[in-house]
C-alpha cells in the first residue's frame, strides 16, 4: 500500500491495492506464472526488466523463447499461440507475388492455409517431392522466396536433405525453413545444417503432455527476426503466460522423454516390420527406409518417435485394428507421453493423398513390452 496517503483508503481501493504483487523479490525456485498483462514503470519512466505489456513480452514467454533459441543454436526465437500461428508468421513475412515450394506430403493444415488465406494474398506455391534434390532444383522459379521442409514428413516419414536444399534456396536468394516439430533439437538442428528458419509446434514434444497448444519460430538472422517479431507483437497471436509455463516445464524433461520414446519406436518398428499383417513400416531408423543413410547423417542423435504403417487389408480392417489397441489412444496429435494411433486419411478429409490403409503412430514412454503385446493382440484378432 502506498504509505504516503494520510487517510485510510476505502474498501474498493483496499481490494485493489492489498492484492497487488508484494513478492516479486522472493526468489522462488520454480518460475511463477506471470499473469500480469502490464508492467509498472519506475518514477523516472524506466521499466525494471524491459517488460511493458504482455503482448509485447512477458517473463514466461521470454523463458521459453530464450530456451528454444539456445537449444536450436539460434540467436532469436519467437513464441506463438499455436504451431500454425508460428508457421503463418513465416508466410506473412514474405511479400505478395512471392512463390513458395512446399513438400508434396506437407502437414495438411499448411496446404489449407495456403489455399484459404495466402492464395488471396497472391502467394503462389508448388508441391514437390522434397526427397529428390533434382526435382527441387527444377521446381525453383525466379520469384521463389521460400523452400519449406518437413523432415521427416507427415505421415510418410520421407526425409529431405536439409543442407543440399538450403544451398539450392541460397543460390536463388531464397530462404529455407524447416518444420522440426517431429525431431526437436534433441535429434536435429536444421540451423546447423544450413537452414535459415526453424519452426516448431510446441504443442507436441516440447509441451509433451498433450495439454497445451503453442508454436515457435527460431532463426540466426536479424533481418528475418525483425520481421517475425513485428508479426508476433502487432498481429498478436501470442501464447498465454500459463501456456508458456507449461512449455517451459516440458522443456526440462524433453530430452528424457524423446530419447525413451525414440528407443521404443525403434523396437516397435522392428517388430511391426516382421509381422505378416503389415505391408510396410515407414521409420527412418530401419535399414529398409530408402533414406536411412541420410537419417544417420543429418539426424545425428536419433530417429524420432513417429512412424507409420500400412496394414495388409481394407480401410475398415485398418480402422478396426487401430480401435482394438488398448495402450494406443485413437486421437490426432503426437509427442505426448502417451502413445497415440491415428487413421490419417479420415482426419485429412476427402482430398487426402494418404493411403486408406495407413496408420500413424506416436510412440509414448510406456514399457515397450506392453506396447508390442498390444499390437500383437490387435493384429491377431479377427475383424
Ligand atoms: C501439429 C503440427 C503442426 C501444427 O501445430 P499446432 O500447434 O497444431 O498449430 C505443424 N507442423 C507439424 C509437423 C505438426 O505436427
Amino acid at each position: 500500500m502506498n504509505r504516503s496517503m494520510k487517510s485510510k483508503p476505502k474498501f474498493e481501493t483496499i481490494a485493489i491495492k492489498s492484492t497487488e504483487n508484494k513478492y516479486s523479490d522472493s526468489a522462488p525456485v520454480s518460475t511463477p506464472i506471470y499473469l500480469s498483462s502490464t508492467y509498472k514503470r519506475n518514477s523516472d519512466g524506466s521499466y525494471a526488466n524491459d517488460f511493458v505489456y504482455s503482448r509485447a513480452n512477458n517473463p514466461n514467454r521470454a523463458i521459453v523463447e530464450e530456451a528454444i533459441a539456445i537449444l536450436e543454436n539460434g540467436k532469436q526465437a519467437f513464441a506463438f499461440s499455436s504451431g500454425m500461428a508460428a508457421i503463418s508468421a513465416v508466410f506473412q513475412s514474405l511479400k505478395t507475388g512471392d512463390h513458395v515450394l512446399l513438400p508434396d506430403d506437407i502437414y495438411y493444415a499448411i496446404k489449407r492455409l495456403m489455399e484459404e488465406v495466402f492464395n488471396r494474398w497472391n502467394l503462389s506455391y508448388d508441391l514437390v517431392d522434397m526427397s529428390n534434390i533434382e526435382t527441387v532444383k527444377k521446381a525453383v522459379k525466379t520469384n521463389t522466396a521460400l523452400i519449406w521442409l518437413e523432415s521427416p514428413s507427415n505421415p510418410q516419414l520421407k526425409l529431405s536433405d536439409v543442407s543440399a536444399i538450403s544451398e539450392i534456396a541460397h543460390q536463388n536468394k531464397a530462404i529455407c525453413a524447416v518444420d522440426n516439430t517431429w525431431l526437436t533439437p534433441v535429434f536435429q538442428n536444421p540451423l546447423e545444417l544450413g537452414a535459415d528458419i526453424v519452426v516448431h509446434s510446441t504443442t507436441k514434444y516440447f509441451g509433451g503432455h498433450s495439454d497445451v497448444i503453442g508454436g515457435c519460430v527460431v532463426m540466426n538472422n536479424e533481418i528475418i527476426a525483425e520481421k517475425i517479431k513485428n508479426i508476433q507483437v502487432f498481429s498478436g497471436a501470442v501464447p498465454a503466460p500459463f501456456d508458456c509455463w507449461l512449455i517451459a516445464r516440458g522443456i526440462q524433461t524433453l530430452h528424457l522423454r524423446i530419447k525413451k520414446q525414440s528407443k521404443n519406436a525403434m523396437k516397435l518398428a522392428k517388430y511391426l516390420e516382421n509381422h505378416p499383417k503389415i505391408e510396410k513400416v515407414n521409420y527412418p531408423g530401419l535399414q529398409s527406409h530408402p533414406q536411412h543413410l541420410l537419417a544417420k547423417k543429418q539426424q545425428k542423435k536419433g530417429f524420432g518417435a513417429m512412424l507409420s504403417v500400412l496394414i495388409k487389408g481394407t480401410e475398415s480392417e485398418t480402422t478396426a485394428i487401430a480401435a482394438k489397441l488398448a495402450y494406443f489412444t485413437l486421437a490426432t496429435s503426437l509427442g505426448g507421453v502417451e502413445s497415440l494411433v491415428e487413421h490419417r486419411k479420415s482426419v485429412e478429409g476427402p482430398d487426402s493423398p494418404t493411403q486408406y490403409n495407413l496408420l500413424r503412430i506416436s510412440v509414448g514412454i510406456e514399457h515397450i513390452e506392453d506396447l508390442i503385446a498390444d499390437w500383437k493382440n490387435a493384429l491377431s484378432l479377427k475383424n
